[in-house]
């Protein structure tokens, strides 16, 4: 299948404005607050240059994954929904109520086809996580000075912190709020804020903060089937791809045994590469939970976030599991052997090679999957 989209990537400004939200952690949970998604001009160029340069190669070389996503339209109903007075849409599907002010009838028709279809996604990685009957509330302004007011009217004194959001979107707990950025990229933001979002519903207690950030980047790129239909392939994400393989080509890998223990808004000081670095390099270690070998970790993987979904998990430190309070980012690196069984230097090795593998080896791949 062509990938017909492209994947978003973080700016700096984004992660500034997370590392001012962790400040409050005392107030607002940070942790789950500090989910902004910032875009900014995708890698389509790139992405098409690529597709060039990789044209001649032989088309018998592997795939990578799968593509997969919903048989059939999800449904959804359309009510009348009012903003400042203004007429505006609610849109009620299983899973979720979208607010909007969208008024262009094929986006309105896709955000909700995004938002069930990217909920199956997640729900694979932890089948056993039961799903909410309660629907998820989500706020897509058209326009960014309707999502600037709704956040000054909703966030209080933590709007300032928000306002800095140049483009994309955050969640708060369970919800998030962003804004029509285009129409692919609106959707990337949406696949990826969910996942923190259906986080924040489902789990009990918290995952490593730099390993929830990899999930979500694993949703973003979506290709339509049809043009009505998302499909996703896990295995692929071709704007995190380029930044990996310009951090390896640089010498810019952050180390693993830093990146555990981090979030996002601790890489604020550093310079947009190393920020671009820290995305690429949490994606690629997410995706070497999911399939590394095969799925060699995939079991574990399920346990692990089941027991975090059940407030079970494994942690010395006994700090995540419970989303709400303070996290002791000690608890991570046992966390890790305890599900991987293996220890922390040879998690380390084999991750080191992984991401060499995904920024040479199956680089051409991301393409033509
Ligand atoms: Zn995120």
């Amino acid at each position: 299948m062509t990938m017909i989209s492209w994947q978003t990537l973080l700016k700096r400004d984004s992660n500034a404005v997370e590392s001012q939200q962790r400040k409050r952690q005392h107030k607002l949970r940070a942790d789950r607050v500090g989910t902004f998604e910032v875009l900014r001009a995708p890698g389509l160029f790139l992405a098409l240059i690529a597709i060039f340069l990789t044209g001649c190669e032989s088309s018998n070389a592997p795939k990578l994954g799968r593509w997969e996503g919903p048989p059939l339209l999800s449904d959804a109903s359309v009510e009348a929904w009012s903003f400042r007075g203004e007429p505006a849409r609610r849109i009620k599907s299983a899973h979720y109520v979208i607010y909007t002010t969208i008024t262009n009838e094929d986006v309105l028709t896709q955000l909700p086809q995004v938002l069930e279809g990217a909920l199956s996604q997640y729900r694979k990685l932890a089948p056993g996580v039961p799903v909410t009957l309660v629907p998820m509330e989500c706020y897509i302004f058209d326009k960014r000075i309707e999502w600037e007011a709704f956040t000054k009217a909703n966030t209080g004194a933590d709007a300032a912190v928000y306002l800095q959001i140049r483009r994309g979107g955050y969640a708060v707990r369970d919800r998030f709020v962003s804004y029509y950025i285009g129409r692919t990229e609106t959707s990337s933001v949406t696949a990826h804020e969910g996942f923190h979002q259906y986080v924040a519903r489902h789990f009990v207690g918290r995952l490593p903060p730099f390993v929830e950030e990899g999930f979500a980047c694993m949703f973003e790129g979506i290709s339509w089937h049809g043009d009505a239909l998302p499909r996703w392939n896990l295995a692929i994400n071709q704007v995190r791809v380029q930044a990996l393989r310009k951090a390896v080509e640089a010498n810019r890998l952050w180390p693993l045994e830093k990146l555990v223990t981090m979030h996002a808004g601790e890489v604020v000081e550093e310079n947009g590469e190393k920020v671009d670095a820290f995305y690429s390099q949490a994606w690629v270690f997410a995706k070497f939970l999911y399939e590394y070998e095969n799925g060699r970790f995939r079991t574990q993987l399920q346990t692990w976030l089941t027991e975090t979904a059940n407030g079970t998990v494994f942690d010395p430190t006994k700090t995540h599991r419970r989303a709400g309070g303070p996290w002791n980012r000690q608890g991570v690196k046992p966390m890790l052997e305890h599900y991987l069984g293996l220890d922390f230097a040879t998690i380390d090795r084999l991750y080191r090679e992984y991401v060499r593998q995904v920024a040479f080896d199956e680089y051409s791949a991301q393409w033509r999957s």
